[in-house]
């Protein structure tokens, strides 16, 4: 440990941080709305989720549009195309990282998704939905679940909205069939996009998996035009078994492809410092296994301002002593603690029970396919384990 004569120890700073920041209220705020405007729905400055893009810079627009439904979004799209204004489409959440949503010039107009919230039509015979694109991905999951089908593939987390994961091809882990993009099962879009005066300035154009245009529309970083709705292809109801293994990291390379040969969801966590990777064996499974248990991501849950803050604080001291020793133990302590508590697997979606071997038999099975941030298990063959341990952790789960 680094020690500097008249400095405070590091170990001394991070206790008085600690103690100070426990002593004073623990607070949580959502984000704020990521377009802000002066006066209602002008001169605005657009932001993403975290408050700053790359390189903090903060985007300004002329206006803000809320269409409510497809014939106002075509009207807001073709004023815009009449005035020459550039367009460019905002979330409710705008959680990408890069400018992508930025108007060019301090006159664009930022077209919201907020209200084109609604799930439009469900047709159970031939497993499809279609929604507006505003319509978040744990809504369609959801809406889905209620009548028995389910999107196989997802981002880890369902905060996000169709349109938006869709623009920038988003993605959940598996190497079977055709991947597990998202956009792999869209079978029809409508989308809004600038026209000449013959057609009113706008047009919905309307892309089936017949045209070769679709591809290049779903994921097209909202370049191409306002997409107004989606219809997704979905498949019948299934649960998910996981189980959780860690192992060292000398062969990953070679074991990389065959784990994600053999297991639908395979998923693996590699911590390269610490020689560590963390392999999710993860199936599906027939809705009739039973229990019912609930995944509940960590590292996606709400957190307190105050620990987001302590946690800010300690990587600013650890960089100011420039003790790598430290950041190591801290990194070690992060994913030993994110072990033991299962990752957020819970047995009942309160408690996660360690067992040694044994298996636990849970009642009332929940059928669904939800994403990873909170997603109901069953309890059937989903363990925590590590060959380096060599002991089993707890019982089984399944996700759906
Ligand atoms: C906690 C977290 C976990 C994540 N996990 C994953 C993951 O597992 N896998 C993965 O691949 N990604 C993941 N992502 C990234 C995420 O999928 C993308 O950042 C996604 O674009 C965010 O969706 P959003 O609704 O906030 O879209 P935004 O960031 O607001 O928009 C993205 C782009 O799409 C455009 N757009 C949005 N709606 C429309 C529309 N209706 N018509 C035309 N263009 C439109 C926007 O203009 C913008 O260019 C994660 C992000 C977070 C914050």
């Amino acid at each position: 440990m680094l020690h500097s004569r008249g400095k405070p120890k590091f170990h001394e700073l991070l206790l008085c941080e600690c103690i100070f920041l426990f002593v004073i209220s623990v607070s949580c705020t959502p984000p704020a709305e990521p377009v802000e405007c002066s006066t209602e729905d002008l001169n605005c400055t657009i932001t993403n989720s975290y408050g700053m893009f790359p390189d903090r810079a903060i985007c300004r627009a002329g206006n803000v549009a809320y269409p409510k439904t497809e014939q106002e979004l075509v009207s807001v799209v073709s004023a815009a195309t009449q005035a020459r204004r550039k367009m460019k489409v905002v979330t409710r959440f705008s959680h990408s990282i890069p400018k992508l949503v930025c108007p060019d010039g301090q006159d664009g107009l930022l077209i919201s998704t907020k209200y084109l919230n609604q799930v439009v039509k469900t047709d159970e015979t031939e497993m499809t939905m279609t929604v507006e694109s505003g319509v978040t991905l744990r809504q369609l999951i959801n809406e889905a679940a209620k009548v028995g089908l389910a999107l196989p593939y997802a981002p880890y987390w369902w905060g996000l909205t169709i349109g938006g994961l869709l623009g920038t091809g988003a993605h959940g882990s598996s190497l079977w069939g055709k991947g597990s993009s998202v956009h792999d099962h869209v079978v029809e879009m409508r989308i809004v996009s600038p026209a000449g005066a013959d057609e009113g300035y706008a047009k919905v154009r309307v892309l089936t998996e017949r045209d070769e245009d679709l591809d290049a529309a779903k994921v097209s970083l909202g370049v191409l035009g306002v997409i107004s709705q989606v219809t997704f292809k979905l498949q019948p109801l299934f649960k998910r078994s996981i189980t959780y293994v860690t192992k060292d990291d000398n062969d990953l390379g070679d074991e990389a492809v065959t784990f994600g040969k053999l297991h639908e969801f395979a998923d693996i966590i590699w911590y390269p410092s610490q020689r560590k990777a963390v392999y999710r064996i993860d199936d599906r499974v027939s809705t009739n296994a039973s229990d019912n248990g609930l995944y509940d991501f960590l590292p996606f849950r709400s957190t307190p301002t105050k620990a987001l803050e302590l946690n800010r604080y300690t990587e600013e001291i650890l960089e100011y002593f420039r003790d790598a020793n430290w950041k190591c133990r801290v990194a070690e302590l992060i994913v030993s603690e994110l072990q033991k508590a299962a990752y957020g697997l819970t047995n009942n979606g309160v408690n996660f029970y360690e067992l040694s071997g044994n298996w636990i038999s849970q009642p009332s099975p929940i059928i669904g396919n939800l994403p990873r941030q909170s997603r109901r298990l069953t309890d059937h063959r989903v363990r925590l384990g590590s060959k380096n341990q060599g002991r089993v952790l707890p019982p089984n789960h399944i996700l759906h």
